[in-house]
Protein backbone atom coordinates (compact mmCIF):
# COMPACT_ATOMS: atom_id res chain seq x y z
CA UNK A 1 0.00 0.00 0.00
CA UNK A 2 1.24 3.44 -1.10
CA UNK A 3 1.49 6.24 1.50
CA UNK A 4 -1.51 7.92 -0.31
CA UNK A 5 -3.51 5.23 0.23
CA UNK A 6 -3.51 4.70 3.85
CA UNK A 7 -6.36 5.33 5.23
CA UNK A 8 -7.12 9.00 6.48
CA UNK A 9 -4.26 10.44 4.26
CA UNK A 10 -5.00 13.86 2.34
CA UNK A 11 -4.37 13.25 -1.40
CA UNK A 12 -1.40 15.90 -2.61
CA UNK A 13 -1.88 17.39 -5.66
CA UNK A 14 0.16 15.23 -7.65
CA UNK A 15 -1.79 11.51 -7.03
CA UNK A 16 0.92 8.51 -7.80
CA UNK A 17 -0.26 5.54 -9.54
CA UNK A 18 -1.76 4.39 -6.36
CA UNK A 19 -3.25 7.28 -5.10
CA UNK A 20 -4.51 7.67 -8.97
CA UNK A 21 -6.56 4.58 -8.56
CA UNK A 22 -8.05 5.42 -5.09
CA UNK A 23 -9.50 8.17 -6.10
CA UNK A 24 -10.83 6.94 -10.05
CA UNK A 25 -11.82 3.76 -7.29
CA UNK A 26 -13.93 5.25 -5.64
CA UNK A 27 -15.41 7.70 -7.84
CA UNK A 28 -16.16 4.69 -10.21
CA UNK A 29 -18.27 3.33 -7.02
CA UNK A 30 -20.31 6.37 -6.46
CA UNK A 31 -20.75 6.86 -10.45
CA UNK A 32 -22.13 3.22 -10.34
CA UNK A 33 -24.25 4.16 -7.44
CA UNK A 34 -25.57 7.49 -9.44
CA UNK A 35 -26.24 5.47 -12.59
CA UNK A 36 -28.70 2.83 -10.52
CA UNK A 37 -30.18 5.78 -8.82
CA UNK A 38 -30.93 7.24 -12.13
CA UNK A 39 -32.65 4.38 -13.85
CA UNK A 40 -34.81 3.00 -10.89
CA UNK A 41 -35.10 5.50 -8.72
CA UNK A 42 -37.78 8.66 -8.08
CA UNK A 43 -37.24 11.87 -9.32
CA UNK A 44 -39.22 13.37 -6.58
CA UNK A 45 -39.64 12.42 -2.78
CA UNK A 46 -36.02 12.94 -1.33
CA UNK A 47 -35.43 15.26 1.16
CA UNK A 48 -34.69 19.16 -0.53
CA UNK A 49 -32.07 19.24 2.34
CA UNK A 50 -32.23 22.87 2.91
CA UNK A 51 -30.39 21.68 6.81
CA UNK A 52 -27.57 20.62 4.86
CA UNK A 53 -27.09 22.99 2.27
CA UNK A 54 -27.16 25.74 5.21
CA UNK A 55 -24.66 23.85 7.00
CA UNK A 56 -22.74 23.78 3.07
CA UNK A 57 -22.81 27.22 2.82
CA UNK A 58 -20.69 27.94 6.00
CA UNK A 59 -18.01 24.93 4.91
CA UNK A 60 -14.70 26.23 4.01
CA UNK A 61 -11.51 24.28 3.08
CA UNK A 62 -9.62 23.51 5.26
CA UNK A 63 -5.45 24.32 5.34
CA UNK A 64 -5.05 20.70 5.83
CA UNK A 65 -6.68 18.19 3.10
CA UNK A 66 -9.72 15.80 4.10
CA UNK A 67 -9.86 11.81 3.87
CA UNK A 68 -11.13 10.81 0.34
CA UNK A 69 -13.53 8.71 1.77
CA UNK A 70 -14.79 11.79 4.22
CA UNK A 71 -15.14 13.86 0.97
CA UNK A 72 -17.17 11.42 -0.95
CA UNK A 73 -19.15 10.99 1.69
CA UNK A 74 -20.18 14.69 1.93
CA UNK A 75 -21.04 14.71 -1.69
CA UNK A 76 -23.18 11.39 -1.59
CA UNK A 77 -24.97 13.37 1.15
CA UNK A 78 -25.25 16.18 -1.47
CA UNK A 79 -26.84 13.78 -3.67
CA UNK A 80 -29.09 11.95 -1.54
CA UNK A 81 -31.33 15.19 -1.77
CA UNK A 82 -33.39 17.31 -4.12
CA UNK A 83 -34.66 16.56 -7.74
CA UNK A 84 -32.58 13.83 -9.61
CA UNK A 85 -33.73 15.63 -12.86
CA UNK A 86 -31.74 12.90 -14.61
CA UNK A 87 -33.59 10.43 -13.14
CA UNK A 88 -36.04 8.07 -15.84
CA UNK A 89 -39.10 9.52 -14.55
CA UNK A 90 -38.14 13.79 -15.25
CA UNK A 91 -40.82 14.99 -17.59
CA UNK A 92 -40.74 18.56 -16.53
CA UNK A 93 -39.19 21.42 -18.26
CA UNK A 94 -36.95 20.20 -21.09
CA UNK A 95 -35.44 17.23 -19.25
CA UNK A 96 -31.84 16.55 -19.51
CA UNK A 97 -30.46 13.12 -18.71
CA UNK A 98 -26.61 12.83 -19.18
CA UNK A 99 -24.36 9.82 -21.24
CA UNK A 100 -22.11 8.21 -18.63
CA UNK A 101 -20.07 7.91 -21.83
CA UNK A 102 -20.22 11.55 -22.12
CA UNK A 103 -19.06 12.27 -18.43
CA UNK A 104 -16.29 9.28 -19.05
CA UNK A 105 -15.18 11.58 -21.95
CA UNK A 106 -14.99 14.91 -19.69
CA UNK A 107 -13.11 13.06 -17.44
CA UNK A 108 -10.86 11.90 -20.06
CA UNK A 109 -10.68 15.46 -21.59
CA UNK A 110 -10.06 16.86 -18.49
CA UNK A 111 -6.93 14.75 -17.65
CA UNK A 112 -5.33 14.74 -21.03
CA UNK A 113 -6.11 19.15 -21.21
CA UNK A 114 -5.04 19.48 -24.58
CA UNK A 115 -5.42 23.26 -25.35
CA UNK A 116 -7.47 23.24 -28.28
CA UNK A 117 -8.40 27.10 -28.93
CA UNK A 118 -5.75 27.20 -31.85
CA UNK A 119 -4.95 24.03 -33.68
CA UNK A 120 -1.29 24.67 -34.33
CA UNK A 121 -0.71 22.61 -30.88
CA UNK A 122 -2.47 19.54 -30.96
CA UNK A 123 -3.23 19.43 -34.70
CA UNK A 124 -5.66 15.83 -34.19
CA UNK A 125 -7.38 16.92 -31.27
CA UNK A 126 -8.40 19.83 -33.12
CA UNK A 127 -9.26 17.78 -36.26
CA UNK A 128 -11.63 15.24 -33.75
CA UNK A 129 -13.21 18.64 -32.48
CA UNK A 130 -13.76 19.43 -35.97
CA UNK A 131 -14.86 16.16 -37.41
CA UNK A 132 -17.89 15.97 -35.32
CA UNK A 133 -18.84 20.03 -35.71
CA UNK A 134 -18.60 18.76 -39.47
CA UNK A 135 -21.12 16.16 -39.08
CA UNK A 136 -23.20 18.64 -37.13
CA UNK A 137 -23.29 21.14 -40.05
CA UNK A 138 -23.75 18.24 -42.85
CA UNK A 139 -26.91 16.87 -40.76
CA UNK A 140 -28.12 19.96 -40.96
CA UNK A 141 -27.33 20.11 -44.94
CA UNK A 142 -25.49 23.50 -44.64
CA UNK A 143 -23.11 24.49 -47.37
CA UNK A 144 -19.58 23.01 -46.81
CA UNK A 145 -18.56 27.13 -46.30
CA UNK A 146 -20.44 26.01 -42.72
CA UNK A 147 -19.06 25.92 -39.09
CA UNK A 148 -19.94 24.74 -35.83
CA UNK A 149 -19.21 25.92 -32.50
CA UNK A 150 -19.70 23.78 -29.45
CA UNK A 151 -19.98 26.61 -26.70
CA UNK A 152 -22.05 26.09 -22.82
CA UNK A 153 -25.47 25.65 -23.91
CA UNK A 154 -28.14 27.11 -26.10
CA UNK A 155 -28.07 30.68 -24.13
CA UNK A 156 -24.56 30.98 -25.06
CA UNK A 157 -24.95 30.28 -28.12
CA UNK A 158 -28.02 32.49 -28.82
CA UNK A 159 -26.47 35.32 -27.42
CA UNK A 160 -23.07 34.15 -30.08
CA UNK A 161 -25.85 33.73 -32.92
CA UNK A 162 -26.74 37.39 -32.28
CA UNK A 163 -23.44 38.81 -31.92
CA UNK A 164 -22.61 37.41 -35.53
CA UNK A 165 -26.02 38.37 -36.70
CA UNK A 166 -25.47 42.02 -35.72
CA UNK A 167 -21.46 42.15 -36.83
CA UNK A 168 -23.08 40.45 -40.35
CA UNK A 169 -25.88 43.02 -41.08
CA UNK A 170 -25.86 46.10 -38.28
CA UNK A 171 -22.67 47.05 -38.25
CA UNK A 172 -22.32 51.05 -36.79
CA UNK A 173 -26.19 50.82 -36.73
CA UNK A 174 -27.26 49.04 -34.39
CA UNK A 175 -29.37 52.33 -32.61
CA UNK A 176 -31.80 51.47 -35.72
CA UNK A 177 -31.56 47.59 -35.92
CA UNK A 178 -34.64 45.75 -35.26
CA UNK A 179 -35.15 41.62 -34.35
CA UNK A 180 -38.13 39.28 -35.31
CA UNK A 181 -38.98 37.08 -32.38
CA UNK A 182 -42.03 35.24 -31.52
CA UNK A 183 -44.11 35.02 -28.39
CA UNK A 184 -43.45 31.80 -27.35
CA UNK A 185 -39.41 32.23 -28.50
CA UNK A 186 -37.13 31.41 -25.36
CA UNK A 187 -35.99 33.56 -22.74
CA UNK A 188 -32.64 33.74 -23.56
CA UNK A 189 -33.11 35.03 -27.14
CA UNK A 190 -34.41 38.15 -25.37
CA UNK A 191 -31.37 38.28 -22.92
CA UNK A 192 -29.11 37.21 -25.96
CA UNK A 193 -30.57 40.81 -27.81
CA UNK A 194 -30.22 42.68 -24.97
CA UNK A 195 -26.82 41.61 -24.15
CA UNK A 196 -25.76 42.06 -27.76
CA UNK A 197 -26.69 45.42 -27.15
CA UNK A 198 -29.84 45.77 -29.22
CA UNK A 199 -32.59 48.59 -28.55
CA UNK A 200 -35.33 46.00 -26.64
CA UNK A 201 -37.72 48.81 -27.92
CA UNK A 202 -36.62 47.59 -31.08
CA UNK A 203 -36.97 43.65 -30.53
CA UNK A 204 -40.42 42.82 -32.14
CA UNK A 205 -42.35 40.24 -30.37
CA UNK A 206 -44.46 38.93 -33.48
CA UNK A 207 -47.58 37.24 -32.47
CA UNK A 208 -48.75 33.64 -33.36
CA UNK A 209 -51.05 32.47 -36.31
CA UNK A 210 -52.97 29.69 -33.88
CA UNK A 211 -51.75 30.45 -30.19
CA UNK A 212 -48.23 27.98 -30.78
CA UNK A 213 -46.72 29.55 -34.22
CA UNK A 214 -44.90 32.47 -35.27
CA UNK A 215 -46.98 33.82 -37.65
CA UNK A 216 -44.85 34.48 -40.63
CA UNK A 217 -46.86 37.10 -42.34
CA UNK A 218 -46.61 39.23 -39.36
CA UNK A 219 -43.43 39.31 -39.78
CA UNK A 220 -43.63 40.11 -43.20
CA UNK A 221 -46.04 43.23 -42.20
CA UNK A 222 -43.68 44.39 -39.38
CA UNK A 223 -40.69 44.41 -41.35
CA UNK A 224 -41.85 46.65 -43.93
CA UNK A 225 -43.55 49.01 -41.06
CA UNK A 226 -39.81 49.30 -39.76
CA UNK A 227 -38.64 49.67 -42.92
CA UNK A 228 -40.91 52.32 -43.46
CA UNK A 229 -39.88 54.19 -40.39
CA UNK A 230 -36.39 54.49 -41.47
CA UNK A 231 -35.58 51.41 -39.15
CA UNK A 232 -33.32 48.38 -39.81
CA UNK A 233 -34.36 44.77 -40.09
CA UNK A 234 -31.86 42.85 -39.03
CA UNK A 235 -33.13 39.06 -37.94
CA UNK A 236 -35.43 36.80 -37.42
CA UNK A 237 -35.83 34.50 -34.87
CA UNK A 238 -37.80 31.13 -35.51
CA UNK A 239 -37.67 28.44 -32.92
CA UNK A 240 -37.49 24.80 -33.95
CA UNK A 241 -39.80 23.21 -31.09
CA UNK A 242 -40.92 26.12 -28.26
CA UNK A 243 -40.04 25.26 -24.82
CA UNK A 244 -43.51 25.71 -23.87
CA UNK A 245 -45.39 22.98 -26.17
CA UNK A 246 -42.88 21.88 -28.19
CA UNK A 247 -44.07 23.45 -31.72
CA UNK A 248 -42.08 23.99 -34.77
CA UNK A 249 -42.40 27.31 -36.73
CA UNK A 250 -43.03 27.33 -40.19
CA UNK A 251 -39.38 27.83 -41.19
CA UNK A 252 -39.71 27.82 -44.73
CA UNK A 253 -41.68 30.56 -44.85
CA UNK A 254 -40.17 32.55 -41.87
CA UNK A 255 -36.59 31.99 -44.26
CA UNK A 256 -38.11 33.55 -47.02
CA UNK A 257 -39.67 36.51 -45.10
CA UNK A 258 -36.05 36.64 -43.93
CA UNK A 259 -34.78 36.68 -47.22
CA UNK A 260 -36.98 38.87 -49.09
CA UNK A 261 -35.16 41.62 -46.37
CA UNK A 262 -32.27 40.63 -46.81
CA UNK A 263 -31.92 39.99 -42.82
CA UNK A 264 -30.44 37.40 -40.76
CA UNK A 265 -32.31 33.85 -40.40
CA UNK A 266 -31.43 32.02 -37.14
CA UNK A 267 -33.57 29.04 -35.97
CA UNK A 268 -33.39 28.47 -31.80
CA UNK A 269 -33.74 24.53 -32.25
CA UNK A 270 -32.47 24.17 -28.54
CA UNK A 271 -34.77 21.64 -27.77
CA UNK A 272 -36.13 20.14 -30.79
CA UNK A 273 -32.94 19.80 -33.36
CA UNK A 274 -31.34 16.54 -32.80
CA UNK A 275 -34.78 15.19 -33.84
CA UNK A 276 -33.66 16.17 -37.08
CA UNK A 277 -31.83 12.85 -36.96
CA UNK A 278 -35.20 11.00 -37.22
CA UNK A 279 -37.58 11.03 -40.06
CA UNK A 280 -40.12 12.50 -38.39
CA UNK A 281 -38.29 15.05 -37.02
CA UNK A 282 -36.69 15.71 -40.31
CA UNK A 283 -40.19 16.65 -42.11
CA UNK A 284 -40.99 18.42 -39.16
CA UNK A 285 -37.58 20.57 -39.08
CA UNK A 286 -38.44 21.17 -43.04
CA UNK A 287 -36.81 24.61 -43.83
CA UNK A 288 -33.99 24.37 -40.87
CA UNK A 289 -31.50 23.94 -43.53
CA UNK A 290 -31.93 27.97 -44.83
CA UNK A 291 -31.38 29.02 -41.49
CA UNK A 292 -27.87 31.59 -41.63
CA UNK A 293 -27.51 30.13 -37.77
CA UNK A 294 -29.22 27.55 -35.54
CA UNK A 295 -28.81 26.74 -31.97
CA UNK A 296 -28.70 23.13 -30.58
CA UNK A 297 -28.20 22.34 -27.22
CA UNK A 298 -26.43 18.50 -27.35
CA UNK A 299 -27.21 18.61 -23.79
CA UNK A 300 -30.98 18.45 -24.35
CA UNK A 301 -31.73 16.36 -27.25
CA UNK A 302 -28.49 14.40 -27.80
CA UNK A 303 -28.63 13.43 -24.38
CA UNK A 304 -24.96 15.20 -23.07
CA UNK A 305 -24.53 16.01 -19.58
CA UNK A 306 -25.11 19.88 -18.72
CA UNK A 307 -22.24 22.46 -20.22
CA UNK A 308 -22.80 21.40 -24.29
CA UNK A 309 -24.37 23.86 -26.65
CA UNK A 310 -23.97 23.90 -30.28
CA UNK A 311 -24.09 27.51 -32.86
CA UNK A 312 -24.21 26.04 -36.44
CA UNK A 313 -23.32 28.89 -38.78
CA UNK A 314 -23.91 28.89 -42.44
CA UNK A 315 -20.50 30.92 -43.56
CA UNK A 316 -17.93 30.76 -41.46
CA UNK A 317 -16.65 33.86 -42.25
CA UNK A 318 -19.18 35.49 -40.50
CA UNK A 319 -17.32 33.88 -37.87
CA UNK A 320 -14.42 35.68 -38.03
CA UNK A 321 -15.71 38.77 -38.97
CA UNK A 322 -17.40 38.62 -35.38
CA UNK A 323 -14.60 37.04 -32.98
CA UNK A 324 -11.37 37.27 -35.16
CA UNK A 325 -8.53 39.28 -33.45
CA UNK A 326 -4.53 39.28 -33.72
CA UNK A 327 -2.47 38.87 -30.76
CA UNK A 328 1.22 39.18 -30.71
CA UNK A 329 1.73 36.71 -28.27
CA UNK A 330 0.13 34.08 -30.37
CA UNK A 331 2.33 34.75 -32.87
CA UNK A 332 4.22 30.97 -33.45
CA UNK A 333 0.70 29.19 -33.59
CA UNK A 334 0.21 28.92 -36.70
CA UNK A 335 -0.48 25.82 -38.67
CA UNK A 336 -1.69 26.08 -42.44
CA UNK A 337 -1.36 22.23 -42.96
CA UNK A 338 -4.87 20.91 -42.85
CA UNK A 339 -6.81 24.31 -42.70
CA UNK A 340 -7.81 23.26 -39.28
CA UNK A 341 -10.09 26.36 -37.46
CA UNK A 342 -8.95 28.45 -34.81
CA UNK A 343 -12.02 27.88 -32.77
CA UNK A 344 -10.58 30.39 -30.57
CA UNK A 345 -10.82 32.70 -33.45
CA UNK A 346 -14.54 31.85 -34.22
CA UNK A 347 -15.81 31.96 -30.87
CA UNK A 348 -15.80 34.26 -27.79
CA UNK A 349 -13.94 31.86 -25.61
CA UNK A 350 -9.97 31.77 -26.55
CA UNK A 351 -9.29 29.33 -23.85
CA UNK A 352 -11.57 26.47 -23.95
CA UNK A 353 -12.58 23.10 -22.55
CA UNK A 354 -12.19 20.25 -25.27
CA UNK A 355 -15.43 20.01 -25.42
CA UNK A 356 -15.18 17.99 -28.80
CA UNK A 357 -14.39 15.13 -27.43
CA UNK A 358 -17.87 14.65 -24.96
CA UNK A 359 -19.88 13.84 -28.17
CA UNK A 360 -17.35 12.43 -30.21
CA UNK A 361 -16.48 9.94 -27.83
CA UNK A 362 -20.52 8.63 -27.32
CA UNK A 363 -21.04 9.42 -31.41
CA UNK A 364 -18.15 7.05 -32.22
CA UNK A 365 -19.06 4.35 -29.12
CA UNK A 366 -22.66 4.30 -29.57
CA UNK A 367 -22.86 4.86 -33.05
CA UNK A 368 -25.54 7.02 -34.73
CA UNK A 369 -28.46 4.80 -34.92
CA UNK A 370 -28.62 4.59 -31.06
CA UNK A 371 -29.06 8.09 -30.90
CA UNK A 372 -31.44 8.07 -33.78
CA UNK A 373 -33.66 4.89 -32.13
CA UNK A 374 -33.31 6.74 -29.16
CA UNK A 375 -34.87 9.90 -30.39
CA UNK A 376 -37.36 7.77 -32.28
CA UNK A 377 -38.52 6.29 -29.12
CA UNK A 378 -39.22 9.58 -27.31
CA UNK A 379 -41.09 11.02 -29.83
CA UNK A 380 -43.06 7.11 -29.78
CA UNK A 381 -43.77 7.59 -26.07
CA UNK A 382 -44.90 11.26 -26.40
CA UNK A 383 -47.49 10.58 -29.85
CA UNK A 384 -48.49 7.50 -26.89
CA UNK A 385 -49.54 9.38 -23.86
CA UNK A 386 -50.84 12.43 -26.05
CA UNK A 387 -52.98 9.76 -27.23
CA UNK A 388 -54.17 8.07 -24.21
CA UNK A 389 -55.20 11.24 -22.60
CA UNK A 390 -57.14 12.67 -25.19
CA UNK A 391 -58.97 9.57 -25.12
CA UNK A 392 -59.79 9.90 -21.38
CA UNK A 393 -63.43 11.84 -20.73
CA UNK A 394 -61.70 13.94 -17.72
CA UNK A 395 -58.48 15.41 -20.09
CA UNK A 396 -58.51 18.20 -21.77
CA UNK A 397 -55.23 17.46 -24.41
CA UNK A 398 -54.54 21.62 -25.22
CA UNK A 399 -51.51 20.54 -27.08
CA UNK A 400 -50.49 17.48 -29.09
CA UNK A 401 -46.83 17.00 -29.37
CA UNK A 402 -45.33 17.95 -32.88
CA UNK A 403 -42.26 16.60 -31.28
CA UNK A 404 -42.13 15.06 -27.78
CA UNK A 405 -44.02 17.84 -25.88
CA UNK A 406 -47.45 17.80 -24.71
CA UNK A 407 -50.00 19.96 -22.75
CA UNK A 408 -53.18 19.24 -20.85
CA UNK A 409 -55.74 20.45 -18.56
CA UNK A 410 -57.64 18.32 -16.04
CA UNK A 411 -60.83 19.58 -15.05
CA UNK A 412 -61.26 22.57 -13.33
CA UNK A 413 -60.01 26.60 -13.05
CA UNK A 414 -56.25 27.20 -12.94
CA UNK A 415 -55.51 26.14 -8.99
CA UNK A 416 -57.62 23.22 -10.29
CA UNK A 417 -54.34 22.06 -12.90
CA UNK A 418 -51.76 23.38 -9.86
CA UNK A 419 -53.94 20.75 -7.43
CA UNK A 420 -53.56 18.04 -9.57
CA UNK A 421 -50.01 18.42 -10.75
CA UNK A 422 -49.41 18.40 -6.72
CA UNK A 423 -50.94 15.32 -6.95
CA UNK A 424 -49.35 13.75 -9.63
CA UNK A 425 -45.88 14.58 -8.27
CA UNK A 426 -46.88 13.21 -4.26
CA UNK A 427 -46.51 9.35 -5.81
CA UNK A 428 -42.32 10.81 -6.26
CA UNK A 429 -42.10 8.46 -9.86
CA UNK A 430 -42.62 11.29 -12.17
CA UNK A 431 -42.02 15.28 -12.52
CA UNK A 432 -44.35 17.32 -14.83
CA UNK A 433 -44.64 20.77 -15.03
CA UNK A 434 -46.84 23.74 -15.60
CA UNK A 435 -46.93 26.55 -17.79
CA UNK A 436 -49.69 29.09 -19.57
CA UNK A 437 -51.18 29.29 -22.50
CA UNK A 438 -53.42 32.20 -23.69
CA UNK A 439 -53.60 32.94 -20.03
CA UNK A 440 -54.62 29.51 -18.65
CA UNK A 441 -52.37 26.98 -16.76
CA UNK A 442 -51.83 24.13 -18.85
CA UNK A 443 -49.97 20.82 -17.54
CA UNK A 444 -47.09 19.86 -19.33
CA UNK A 445 -45.40 16.53 -20.31
CA UNK A 446 -42.00 16.74 -22.18
CA UNK A 447 -40.53 13.42 -23.12
CA UNK A 448 -36.33 13.63 -23.42
CA UNK A 449 -34.20 11.73 -21.58
CA UNK A 450 -32.70 8.44 -23.14
CA UNK A 451 -33.64 6.68 -19.61
CA UNK A 452 -37.38 7.19 -19.81
CA UNK A 453 -39.24 3.88 -20.55
CA UNK A 454 -42.97 2.89 -21.97
CA UNK A 455 -43.05 2.29 -18.12
CA UNK A 456 -42.18 5.47 -17.07
CA UNK A 457 -44.41 7.08 -19.13
CA UNK A 458 -47.74 4.19 -18.52
CA UNK A 459 -46.85 5.33 -15.11
CA UNK A 460 -47.43 8.89 -15.57
CA UNK A 461 -50.33 8.39 -17.72
CA UNK A 462 -52.18 6.55 -14.58
CA UNK A 463 -50.93 9.08 -12.31
CA UNK A 464 -52.48 11.75 -14.75
CA UNK A 465 -55.81 10.16 -15.02
CA UNK A 466 -56.07 9.52 -11.40
CA UNK A 467 -55.56 13.29 -10.69
CA UNK A 468 -57.98 14.23 -13.55
CA UNK A 469 -60.51 12.21 -12.19
CA UNK A 470 -59.92 13.56 -9.09
CA UNK A 471 -60.44 16.92 -9.85
CA UNK A 472 -63.30 15.82 -11.66
CA UNK A 473 -65.16 15.25 -8.72
CA UNK A 474 -63.63 18.53 -6.91
CA UNK A 475 -65.33 20.32 -9.76
CA UNK A 476 -68.85 18.51 -10.05
CA UNK A 477 -67.84 17.19 -13.46
CA UNK A 478 -70.35 14.56 -14.21
C1 LIG B 1 -33.26 25.41 -23.14
C2 LIG B 1 -33.50 26.35 -24.23
C3 LIG B 1 -32.65 27.45 -24.44
C4 LIG B 1 -31.54 27.79 -23.50
O1 LIG B 1 -30.57 26.79 -23.47
P1 LIG B 1 -29.63 26.56 -22.20
O2 LIG B 1 -28.81 25.42 -22.62
O3 LIG B 1 -30.55 26.27 -21.05
O4 LIG B 1 -28.86 27.80 -21.99
C5 LIG B 1 -32.87 28.24 -25.54
N1 LIG B 1 -33.90 28.00 -26.38
C6 LIG B 1 -34.75 26.96 -26.21
C7 LIG B 1 -35.85 26.75 -27.19
C8 LIG B 1 -34.57 26.10 -25.13
O5 LIG B 1 -35.43 25.07 -24.95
Amino acid sequence: MSEQTRPGAPLPLEPDAAGADALLHAAGGLVQDLLAEHREGAVLGRPLGHDLAAQLLALRPGAEGRPLQEVLDLLRAVLATGTDNAAAGELAYIPGSGLLSAAVADLLAGTANRYTGLSAFSPAAVALEQSVLSWLTERFDLPPSAQALLLSGGSAANLTALIVAREARAAGQLARACLYVGEHAHASVRKAARLAGFDPELVRVCPTVDGLHLDAEAVRIRIKQDLADGLLPVAVVGAAGTTNTGAVDDLAALAEVAAEHGCWFHVDAAYGGFFRLTARGRARLEGIDRADSITLDPHKSLFLPFGTGALLVRDRHHLLTAFGEEADYLRDAVDDELALPDLAGLGPELTRPWRGLRLWLPLLLHGTDAFVAALDEVLDLAAWAAEELAADPYVEVVSRPELSILTFRVPGDDAAQDAALARIHADGRVRLSSTRLEGRVVLRLAVLSHRTTAATVTTAVTLIRRAAAEAARAAGTP
